[in-house]
């Protein structure tokens, strides 16, 4: 097992990450930009090393800073979050090098994942469902054409090196697919100093299911069920559930095995999710992301199972804590996004909070680094906390939520709780009746009728 862990990221993550080193018997540090030294994570680790001013890419996407930080502290383990450096290649390279082990996959799997041609491919060979559509790039207009009207419109072109949902246009009719083309071609470009676009069948009513696995490195994996994610705005996730209401029994092993399977095959080490689009009755690969997922929490309710000290297991060659056979699915969880944002408009609102009070009782999580006088930085992303509630059933977790959201208070900053209030008592929501447009949508009903 590791000695020192350092952990190279910030906010509710960093935070997560200590509780479980910590409960492992293991020493923590960690790096902070100087707009973080107050943060609740800096206060709790064993050591904390400064690595630079605010902006990001001075400071938590600083690899020599980060290297240099673990070489003064000794840790021999960096557990890199999500986001920032977690999927990078190079660093985990770069630490490989040093001998310090990064806590998630070899570079060459980050490397594989992170191209999201050779991410399908792979998936395809691995055995994984993927969606109908090009065999890599698309070299010119007359090949998408021909690839169009056999997989029949509409489609939609993606760049290669995409994410964030930037460089993807939709192609309804043969007449929209030279310009969808050039659009994509030259926001991908741009974007990603990359123009190679592929094509697929556009699904129009899709729920977006993810399934979450752990792989030891050696050979054996296993999966830990589904997330649903459908509910989103601007392809970013707000609410998050497991088990997805969309999923029988039968559907979530068929899946999961096959995802479990194809991670063992891979020879894939730590935790993963592999990310599908879920339209009548199939799943259609998507991506996979190879790291830990802002919403591990609503499978930790559900399956007992820390997902942080399950990769801080694989990553010091300790294995699997459990067989496949062992893993129950209890009961329903969901998790809401607690964001320092207007609820109606989106726009961050930095600021000092003035009180923090966050709800309790059975069934109850909430992974926050904030508190009363927690000054939110304008630096980074306006996450401010997660709520994840346990119920026995969903309609047990929807009336606990319904409670939790009123006893949660956030004052001097604006929140995204009145839009989770407003969610709570929706009768699609109570229903399990949504796709991944259904929150768009609304939010355009709410706003024409305000
Ligand atoms: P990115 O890495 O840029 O986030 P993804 O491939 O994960 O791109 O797709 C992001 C989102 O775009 C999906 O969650 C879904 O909403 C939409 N999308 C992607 N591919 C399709 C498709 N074939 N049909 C319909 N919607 C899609």
């Amino acid at each position: 097992m590791f000695q020192k862990i350092l952990i190279a990221n910030r906010g509710e993550i960093a935070l997560r990450v200590l509780r479980a080193a910590k409960e492992l018997g293991i020493r923590t540090v960690v790096v902070h930009s100087t707009a973080d030294a107050d943060a609740m994570h800096v206060r709790l680790a064993d050591e904390s090393v400064c690595i630079g001013p605010p902006p990001s890419r001075d400071s938590y996407l600083n690899i020599h800073q980060i290297v240099a930080a673990c070489e003064i502290t000794g840790a021999d383990a960096v557990h890199p979050g999500y986001g920032f450096l977690s999927e990078n290649a190079k660093f985990a390279d770069i630490l490989a090098a040093h001998k310090i082990t990064f806590i998630g996959p070899s570079g060459d799997h980050i490397r594989i994942m992170g191209d999201k041609i050779e991410a399908k491919r792979t998936a395809k060979r691995l055995g994984i469902p993927v969606v109908p559509g090009s065999d890599g790039a698309v070299s010119d207009d007359r090949e998408a054409f021909r690839i169009a009207s056999e997989i029949g419109f509409p489609v939609i072109i993606k760049a290669s090196a995409g994410g964030g949902g930037r460089g993807m246009k939709v192609a309804r009719s043969a007449e929209d697919l030279p310009v969808a083309l050039a659009t994509a071609r030259s926001e991908a470009g741009a974007a990603f100093g990359d123009d190679a676009v592929y094509i697929e069948k556009y699904l129009e009513k899709p729920r977006h299911i993810e399934v979450q696995i752990v792989g030891d490195g050696a050979g054996k994996a296993i999966h830990l069920g589904e997330r649903d994610c459908s509910l989103q705005r601007r392809h970013q996730k707000v609410w998050e559930e497991a088990n997805s209401p969309a999923l029988n029994a039968e559907e979530r092993s068929r899946i999961g095995d096959i995802c479990s399977k194809a991670i063992a095959d891979l020879g894939y080490s730590g935790a993963g999710t592999i990310e599908f689009l879920y339209e009548n009755g199939e799943f259609y690969f998507i991506e996979m992301n190879t790291r830990l997922q802002v919403e591990h929490p609503v499978t930790e309710a559900i399956t007992g199972i820390d997902l942080v000290h399950e990769q801080i297991r694989v990553a010091s060659g300790g294995g699997l804590s459990t067989r496949q056979e062992d893993i129950k699915f209890a009961g329903h969880a969901i998790e809401c996004r607690i964001n320092a944002e207007d609820a109606r408009t989106f726009t961050p609102s930095p600021g000092t909070i003035t009180h923090f009070h966050t709800p309790g009782g059975l069934g109850i999580r909430v992974d926050s680094g904030a508190y009363s006088g927690y000054r939110i930085p304008p630096y980074y992303d306006s996450l401010i906390g997660k709520l994840i509630v346990h119920g026995r059933n969903r309609v047990e977790c929807m009336m606990r939520l319904r409670r939790a959201l009123d006893e949660f208070v956030v004052d001097g900053v604006k929140t995204t709780l009145p839009l989770f209030r407003d969610l709570v008592g929706n009768i699609d929501i109570a229903n399990g009746d949504y796709d991944i447009h259904w929150l768009e949508k609304h939010l355009a009903e709410t706003a024409a009728a305000a």
